[in-house]
């Protein structure tokens, strides 16, 4: 870190954005290490920290550092490389078989990309599951802050939840902030949910849920394309055609009738996609007292045209709704102002500012960061970001619009 930074420093930019009450024109952030400090009118702020070195971002707008719920930067390699299939069951193919072609160096590699990319397009914090926790010692200290969650799959062995739970917990735990990612109920063995619900209180949990139309045949129904892919790799099919994804996930992650879904560890989970759900479904989701976070990813959800996301109901009964990436093997790019612009084609009368919600304090909640991230504040993380503003109307509809990489940042306090 520079002795700039250690020693406290001042960041000027014509707007600032702190999530947290009204703009600030003509404003200042004052950080000190890797905390803010102080924010305000640049004029109140350079007189409380006089003598502070001063770096003006000019016409900018200063804003929290971006933070994405959701990526597998594992696939940044595979860009481009899966045309649009016919299935969400020919996807799972393709890339199958594009992964069969990866080496270990490959996924450290396209990780790192991933990374660099991710920052580039102004994220400061990302929840990033892997496949393969073993190689996070082998990678730099991430150039951002990073939940690494173990993506965990035993389709092919289900009696082996423990073990698999307990051995990438201890490749995880050299990491600062770790989760769990049973990867999807048809992937993720019940006993492979529940261990992973009884890590701890403290473990973040991810999942895929109800993101597919074949996700919903296969549990309601027990048919279509995916159940007979699974059925024919050798999955037990025995917990299909008795209810919907959503009914299946709640079943699982509570075994017990004696509590309501919603009463432990239910604010752990972030659960990503929610596209296909009943009526009944829904009648279910408003009866959870406490409710997990949902993560949505437009840009995937345009590739492979699922129904159209429930934001609306969603927010209505209360959800924590945030946004993600995904990955590269079913978007184009790592930008969250795409995924926001994404979001807003299909939500046009949702307001820039909410958008730009899911992607700071909305996300910061899910992730349990609330008094620490998504905000500017004293006492938050110096995670700041600075894109070029004219404010002939909307700020944020103009951050929102924001293209291209971003001209400024800081990721805890390090420029
Ligand atoms: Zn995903």
């Amino acid at each position: 870190m520079p002795e700039s930074c250690k020693r406290g420093m001042i960041i000027r930019a014509r707007s600032v954005v702190t999530m947290d009450g009204p703009l600030i024109k003509n404003g200042a952030v004052a950080i000190s290490g890797d905390r803010i400090v102080d924010v305000g009118k640049f004029l109140e702020v350079s007189a409380r920290h006089w003598g502070q070195e001063v770096l003006d971002l000019g016409e900018q707008v200063l804003l929290p550092g971006l933070i994405n719920a959701h990526c597998h930067l594992d696939y940044t390699c595979l860009r481009g490389k899966i045309p649009r299939q016919k299935s969400f069951t020919d996807w799972i193919r393709s890339i199958n078989a594009e992964k069969s072609r990866l080496s270990p160096q490959d996924y450290v590699a396209s990780i790192n990309e991933g990374f660099a990319e991710a920052k580039r397009f102004g994220t400061t914090t990302i929840a990033n599951l892997t496949a393969f926790p073993e190689l996070i010692r082998q990678l730099p200290d991430p150039p951002i802050r990073t939940w690494w969650f173990a993506e965990l799959i035993d389709v092919r062995s289900p009696n082996r939840a423990n073990d698999l739970v307990d051995s990438v917990i201890e490749s995880l735990k050299s990491s600062q902030n770790y989760g769990l990612a049973p990867h999807a109920l048809f992937t993720a063995s019940k006993n492979l949910h529940q261990r992973c619900e009884e890590a701890g209180a403290d473990v973040l949990l991810t999942t895929h849920l109800a993101e597919s139309r074949e996700e919903m045949e296969m549990f309601r129904d027990a048919s279509g394309p995916l159940y007979e892919f699974l059925e024919s790799i050798g999955r037990d099919m025995g917990d299909c055609g008795h209810g919907t994804p959503l009914e299946c996930f709640l079943r699982v992650t509570d075994p017990s009738t004696k509590r309501l879904f919603g009463t432990q560890n239910e604010n752990n989970w972030l659960v990503a996609h929610l596209n296909e759900l009943t009526e009944g479904d829904f009648e279910l989701l408003k009866k959870m007292k406490t409710k997990f976070h949902v993560v949505h990813s437009p840009g995937s959800h345009d590739y492979f045209d699922h129904t159209r996301f429930p934001f609306k109901r969603l927010r209505a009964i209360g959800f924590n709704v945030c946004l993600g990436t995904d990955s590269l093997a079913s978007n184009e790019s790592l930008s969250l102002f795409a995924e926001m612009r994404a979001f807003q084609r299909n939500e046009p009368a949702i307001s820039p500012e909410k958008i730009f919600e899911m992607v700071t304090v909305n996300a910061a909640s899910a992730l349990r960061q609330q008094n620490t991230l998504g905000r500017i504040r004293p006492g938050f993380r110096a995670d700041l970001i600075g894109i070029p503003c004219t404010e002939d109307g909307d700020l944020f509809a103009e951050i929102v619009a924001f293209e291209g990489e971003i001209n400024w940042m800081m990721a805890n306090g390090k420029p």
